[in-house]
C-alpha cells in the first residue's frame, strides 16, 4: 500500500519526542533530504535525561552509544556522565539543524483518509499533518508505583525515582528502595555514600548482575556478540561468569538468581550494572529485604510478613510506556501497551506509523536507537 498520497507526499515527516531516539531518527531523515519536524512536549531537548539523577553516567560506552553523523566527544570519557549527555543531545540537533518545535504535546493521532497521511492532535488546539509520523515518546515515559494498600496510613514520604536527585535531602534517615533493576540499585548505593542513615532494598526477585566491564572488556559488547544465539545458550554460557565475577550475597539477603540470564532478559529483565551495589551490600550499607507488599499502621509491609518503619519509600518501580490516548485507538498496541511493529517495520493497516524506542535490550538502548533510526529514514525515503 502506498503510503501516502501525492498532496501528503509534500507534508513533513513528524517525529514525536526529542529523546535521543527522535533526535537520531530526525538526522537520519535530514541526512536522506527527507523534511522532518520532532514535536517536543518540554522546552528542550533531551527532557528524560535532563531529569534524571545526578550520580547517573552511561552504562554502555560512549562508542556504542553515539548517535547517527556525531560521535560522542571523548572527552566525556568512557562512560558519560548525565550532564554530558545532555550536553552531547543540545549539540547533536544543533549540528544537525533539527527542526524541533518545542513546549508542544501530541495527544492523539489519527489516519487520515485513503492513506493519506497523519493527524497529530497536539495541545492547545493545534493539529498538524504530515506523510508519516515516528512516535519516540520513550520507554520510561509514565512513572509506575504500584498502588500499595495503607498507603494513607504511611506518615512517610513517598516517591518514584523519577523524583530523585541526590542523597541530600535523605541524610541520616532511614530508606527503604523498593526494585533492584539498574536505577534502584544505584539509588540505594547513592544513599549509602551520601549519608543515609540506614538504606534498605526491597528485592521481589535476585537480579543478575553484571561487572559494567572486566579487564577493560564491557558488558555491552558481550551483549552484542550474544544477542543472537538461543537464549537457553546463552544461559549456560553466563552463569559461570556470573558466579565467578560476582560473590554470592546470600548471607547478605541477596540470593543468587536464576531463571538463565538471557531467558531474562528476554522476559524484560535487563542485568543490573555493578556500580558499587556488590560493595555496598558486602559491607553492609545496602540491607536487601524481601519485596515491599503494602503499607499497614504507617509501616511497610514486606512480602515475607515483617515490618519495618523507613522514613522514605523510594520506588524503583519502572514505567508505562503510556501510549494509549496517543495510539490506543489505532489497533498498534499489544496487550502490555507496547507497540506490536517497531523500527521500520509498521502494521499492514497503519503504513506510515513507526515506533522506535519501545524495546529494552541487552546491547544498549542508545545503540538500538542509532540503527532503528537508519532503518526507520531508509524505509520513508524508499516510500516517497
Ligand atoms: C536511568 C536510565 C539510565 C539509562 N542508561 C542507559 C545507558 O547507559 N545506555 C543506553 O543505551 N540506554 C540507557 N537508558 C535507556 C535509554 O537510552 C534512555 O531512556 C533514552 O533516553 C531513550 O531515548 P528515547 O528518545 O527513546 O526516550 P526519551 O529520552 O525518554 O525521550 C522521549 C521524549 O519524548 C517526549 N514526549 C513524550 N511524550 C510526548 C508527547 N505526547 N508529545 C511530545 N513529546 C513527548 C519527552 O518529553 C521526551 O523528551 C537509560 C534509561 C534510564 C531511565
Amino acid at each position: 500500500m502506498p503510503e501516502a498520497s501525492t498532496a501528503a507526499a509534500l507534508a513533513p515527516v513528524y517525529v514525536i519526542g526529542a529523546g535521543p531516539g527522535g533526535l537520531a531518527v530526525a538526522a537520519a531523515l535530514r541526512g536522506r533530504g527527507v523534511p522532518a519536524v520532532v514535536v517536543e512536549k518540554a522546552d528542550e531537548v533531551g527532557a528524560s535525561w535532563r531529569g534524571h539523577y545526578d550520580r547517573l553516567h552511561l552504562h554502555t560506552t560512549r562508542k556504542l552509544s553515539s548517535l547517527p553523523g556525531l560521535r560522542i566527544p571523548r572527552r566525556f570519557g568512557r562512560w558519560v556522565g548525565r550532564d554530558d549527555v545532555v550536553k552531547y543531545l543540545e549539540k547533536y540537533a544543533e549540528f544537525h539543524e533539527l527542526d524541533v518545535l518545542t513546549g508542544v504535546a501530541v495527544e492523539r493521532i489519527e489516519a487520515l483518509p485513503e492513506g493519506g497521511g497523519w493527524r497529530l492532535r497536539a495541545g492547545g488546539g493545534r493539529v498538524l499533518e504530515g506523510r508519516a509520523v515516528v512516535v519516540a515518546t520513550g520507554f520510561n515515559h509514565t512513572p509506575y508505583v504500584p498502588d500499595w494498600a495503607g498507603a494513607d496510613s504511611y506518615g512517610g514520604e513517598v516517591l518514584h525515582a523519577r523524583a530523585y536527585r541526590d542523597p541530600e535531602p535523605f541524610r541520616g534517615k532511614d530508606v527503604l528502595v523498593v526494585g533492584v533493576g539498574n536505577t534502584g540499585a544505584e539509588i540505594a548505593v547513592d544513599l549509602a555514600e551520601g549519608g543515609a542513615a540506614r538504606v534498605r532494598l526491597a528485592v521481589r526477585t535476585p537480579p543478575y548482575i553484571l561487572r559494567r566491564s572486566t579487564l577493560g572488556w564491557p558488558a555491552q559488547r558481550t551483549g552484542i556478540l550474544v544477542r543472537r544465539l538461543p537464549a537457553k545458550l546463552v544461559d549456560v554460557l553466563a552463569d559461570p561468569v556470573c558466579r565467578l565475577s560476582v560473590p554470592d550475597l546470600t548471607d547478605k539477603g541477596l540470593a543468587r538468581p536464576s531463571g538463565g540470564l538471557y531467558t531474562r532478559v528476554r522476559q524484560g529483565a535487563i542485568p543490573v550494572q555493578d556500580v558499587g551495589l556488590i560493595a555496598a551490600v558486602r559491607a553492609g550499607k545496602v540491607e536487601p529485604v524481601a519485596a515491599m507488599a503494602e503499607f499497614a499502621d504507617g509501616e511497610v509491609v514486606l512480602a515475607d510478613g515483617s515490618r519495618i518503619r523507613p522514613e522514605a519509600v523510594i520506588a524503583a518501580t519502572g514505567y508505562r510506556r503510556g501510549l494509549e490516548p496517543l495510539v490506543g485507538h489505532l489497533g498498534v498496541l499489544d496487550d502490555n501497551g507496547r507497540p506490536r511493529t517497531h523500527g521500520s517495520h509498521t502494521a499492514r493497516h497503519a503504513p506510515g506509523l513507526y515506533f522506535t524506542g519501545y524495546t529494552n535490550p541487552i546491547t544498549g538502548m542508545l545503540r538500538e536507537l542509532a540503527l532503528d533510526a537508519e532503518r526507520i529514514a531508509k524505509r520513508i525515503a524508499k516510500s516517497r
